[in-house]
């Protein structure tokens, strides 16, 4: 059949996707598949591998295909840099004969890949984690954030629910103005008792997800000028900003390059957007171009089609 396999892992869903090479030197996606997490430090490697072989079963079921071993699988999968996830995944390849050869790459190479001209540039992921990753022509990469939620992820998902939490305690003390930010992740919660917000948030399960998943209230808040909301988003935008111009400073891009944007919090929300370019124009950056990637797995198919 000579299939390639692209599989995008994220903090909160995986996609994989099957694609039929053409001998133009294109592909075409014959099958798609959907789960959860596949972060190996976020859900731990039984569940990460668990959704990555769901995602991918489904995959082969729209494909309406028995599975076979594909000839190259490319995974982008945050929280695999560590020598020890590689070998864990080759591992789980050769016992399901997933592939002839398995790559395993930061889960910003598809995106930068995807989303520049050249695979040469920035990109940014603000998903449920965050994280700059940069590339030159020469192939040289760096990559800047993405230290997770328990002390890093700046502007991801995970800390603008997180920020919202605390403008809202604060603000139900008394100890800042109030903020609409309350109301709106006391609905979401579906509870009326602020007190209750820990115990809610705790009842969830993945706390993690919980909380990355109020992200989306700020932006909402932001947009009907909710002072805490739009101060949130501004630090948010800061901290992406900062994390763009490390990257491109560590390999000497300059003040111009190509920028691509992936993450639901990039691809959700248009102010977030908007105040990222605004701080990068305030850092003295202007970049080459901006591209939103909304489906990152096609970036990992492109690095496939390079590979092969
Ligand atoms: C993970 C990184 C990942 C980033 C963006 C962080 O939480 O630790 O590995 O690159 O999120 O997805």
């Amino acid at each position: 059949h000579n299939l390639i396999l692209g599989i995008d892992g994220g903090g909160t869903k995986t996609v994989a996707c099957l694609a039929q090479v053409v001998p133009d030197g294109s592909f075409h996606v014959v099958g798609r598949g959907q789960s959860g997490s596949s972060n190996l430090k976020a859900v731990g490697p039984e569940k990460a591998l668990e959704n990555l072989a769901e995602a991918l079963d489904q995959a082969w079921s729209d494909a309406q295909v028995a599975p076979e071993s594909v000839s190259l699988a490319v995974l982008g999968l945050s929280g695999a840099g560590r020598p020890e996830a590689q070998s864990l995944l080759q591992q789980w390849n050769t016992e399901n004969r997933i592939a002839h050869k398995l790559s395993i790459v930061h889960d910003a190479l598809p995106v930068l890949a995807a989303g520049t001209p050249d695979g040469s540039g920035v990109a940014l992921i603000a998903g449920t984690g965050s994280v700059a990753f940069a590339a030159d022509s020469n192939r040289k990469t760096a990559v800047v954030g993405g230290w997770g939620y328990w002390f890093g992820d700046e502007g991801s998902a995970f800390w603008l629910g997180q920020a919202a939490l605390r403008a809202a305690s604060l603000a139900s003390d008394g100890r800042s103005p109030a903020t609409q930010l309350l109301e709106a992740i006391l609905d979401r919660l579906s509870i009326s008792d602020p007190r209750e917000m820990l115990t809610s948030l705790a009842r969830c399960g993945d706390v993690r997800s919980a909380i990355a998943g109020l992200a989306d209230l700020v932006s909402i808040a932001a947009d009907q000028q909710d002072t805490a909301a739009l101060e949130i988003v501004s630090q948010a935008a800061g901290h992406l900003a900062a994390l763009v111009v490390a990257a491109a400073k560590q390999l000497e891009l300059g003040m111009r390059f190509p920028l691509a944007l992936a993450g639901g919090v990039l691809s959700g929300s248009q102010l977030i957007r908007e105040a990222l370019l605004g701080e990068l124009a305030a850092r003295g950056v202007s970049p080459d171009s901006v591209q939103l990637v909304t489906d990152p797995v096609n970036g990992c198919l492109k690095v496939a089609m390079c590979e092969i």
